[in-house]
């Protein structure tokens, strides 16, 4: 079974990498929704893979960090693309959420990058 939890951060960046005609080489900003996923066996007795409060709570510390930033300032972030990002998200929540299986980080409505580790 698998549990999906869509959380939003409002955040700035501008990549680097592109040429400088690009757009995105310009300072702008995204309401990055991003998505974790975890996966396990229902729990006979509680009839659920893990309470959804967990999974805010293990996030909490990467929300904080990422919320209202300037994703370029963040070490590990230097170039963040939502690629970059989804691997950054998934480094640090793994360790606490080893059921984690995507992360998947969405920059627009149409869109987005999944890690799967
Ligand atoms: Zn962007």
């Amino acid at each position: 079974m698998e549990l999906r939890k869509t959380f939003q951060i409002e955040a700035a960046h501008r990549l680097p990498a592109v040429p400088p005609e690009h757009k995105c080489a310009r300072l702008h900003g995204h309401s990055f929704r991003i998505e974790i996923a975890v996966e396990g066996p229902v729990d006979p007795t509680f009839g659920w893979v893990m309470d959804f409060a967990d999974i805010k709570s293990a996030f909490r510390p990467t929300f904080e960090a990422l919320d209202h930033r300037y994703l370029n300032d963040i070490s590990g972030l230097e170039n963040p693309t939502s690629e970059n990002l989804a691997c950054w998200i998934w480094d640090r929540l793994k360790p606490t959420l080893p059921s984690l299986t995507e992360v998947s980080v969405a920059e627009t409505c149409t869109s987005q990058c999944c890690y799967r580790g």
